[in-house]
């Protein structure tokens, strides 16, 4: 259930209306939108309030709705349509993800093989106009006998690159246990496919104010997706970013997987977070990656991760779909065409945008 306040409705007066409903055992949740409108999420158990009953709780209310959806804090109807911002906090200051601002690029290699590799290929991204840095310390892979990442010592080098490169860093927790370690190294805190639904994990991150960066299962369905969002956010934390990086479908005999760039737009009807879309696990193969990486601007993705490594033939894992760094290179001036193209690719990447502590909690100013 939302509350729509009236505009010009005084601080005191909607904290009166919160402080009733804290005393009907129902949570308020301030949501400041555009033009300063109020809106106040109500969570709780509110199947049992009527509209009427809450609506008579003051004459500044303007109107109270039900939230349809069984993902709440992660419906678009939550924020009353008003997009979220989430902020990544990085050495070289904050970058915005979301629809109201520029396309975030993203690159790096599936996972941190040396510190060497992942310092190059650090520098060349970042020259190329990356503003995070991906890469895997601890590997989901099918097999046990693949592969499995260099975990801690990953991510000594991961902070090492930070340091030197000022690079954001993205990567993935696999694991409760490792969450603080992670934690203290990673920018946006990555939860794979795999553990999409590893609820534990989800509720585990959910305790943090760090950015998720939550990739759609292998065979999730939009509404598995929100409600595995639904998680963290309910658990207090709401710097959530979706990302797309395709799903299981009949025919996987020419992709790795099927990336569904529609659920670009539908996510944008649905929910108010940032959407990132993954073109390298989407398709499995390098050729196809460029092409589908300016599909995904063109149909209004927030942010684009895209696997580079500089000697794919040779890499650890994911090597099919890995750029390589010159092909990298080449590919963010097209993505700049077709970012151009839809606003969202300013002349001068705004670097260090300092939210307001309203944003840092989630909340549009
Ligand atoms: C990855 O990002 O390298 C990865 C393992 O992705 P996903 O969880 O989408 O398969
Ligand atoms: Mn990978």
């Amino acid at each position: 259930m939302i509350v729509v306040m009236k505009p010009g409705t005084t601080a005191p007066e909607v904290e009166r209306v919160s402080q009733e409903l804290r005393s009907w055992n129902i949570t308020p949740e301030k949501i400041t939108g555009k033009n300063n409108a109020v809106v106040i999420g109500l969570v709780g158990d509110t199947a049992a309030l009527s509209l009427h009953q809450v609506q008579q709780l003051s004459p500044f209310i303007e109107k109270v709705m039900r939230v349809d959806k069984p993902f709440k804090r992660a419906s678009l109807q939550f924020r009353h349509g008003e997009p979220s911002t989430v902020f990544a906090e990085t050495p070289n200051g904050f970058v915005a993800f979301g629809q109201n601002h520029p396309v975030v690029p993203i690159a790096g290699p599936c996972s941190v093989e040396n510190e060497e590799m992942i310092l190059e290929t650090a520098r060349r991204v970042k020259a190329a106009g990356a503003k995070f840095l991906r890469g895997g310390a601890y590997k989901p892979r099918t097999s046990p006998y693949s592969f499995q990442g260099h975990s801690e010592k990953a991510l000594r080098w991961l902070a090492k690159v930070r340091q030197i490169t000022h690079l954001g860093i993205i990567t993935e927790v696999m694991d409760t246990a490792d969450l603080e370690k992670v934690a203290e190294v990673a920018d946006i805190i990555q939860i794979g496919a795999r553990n999409m639904q590893n609820f534990s994990l989800l509720k585990r991150v959910g305790k943090i104010n760090k950015p998720v960066l939550l990739k759609r299962g292998l065979a999730a369905t939009i509404e598995d997706w929100l409600m595995a969002a639904e998680y963290i956010l309910s658990a207090g934390n709401p710097n959530v970013i979706l990302c797309e990086r395709g799903i299981r479908t009949f025919d996987q005999q020419y992709t790795r997987n099927t990336l569904e760039l529609a659920a670009v737009p539908v996510l944008r009807a649905l929910t108010h977070l940032p959407i990132m879309v993954d073109p390298s696990h989407g398709t499995g193969r390098a050729e196809y990656v460029p092409v589908m990486t300016k599909a995904a601007i063109a149909v209004g993705a927030d942010s684009l991760m895209v696997e580079v490594h500089p000697n794919p033939a040779k890499a650890l894992s994911d090597g099919p779909q890995s750029l390589t760094l010159e092909q990298y290179e080449a590919l963010i001036q097209e993505m700049a065409v077709i970012g151009q193209a839809v606003g969202r690719w300013p002349q001068k990447f705004p670097r260090s945008t300092v939210p307001t502590a309203s944003h840092r909690h989630g909340v549009a100013a």
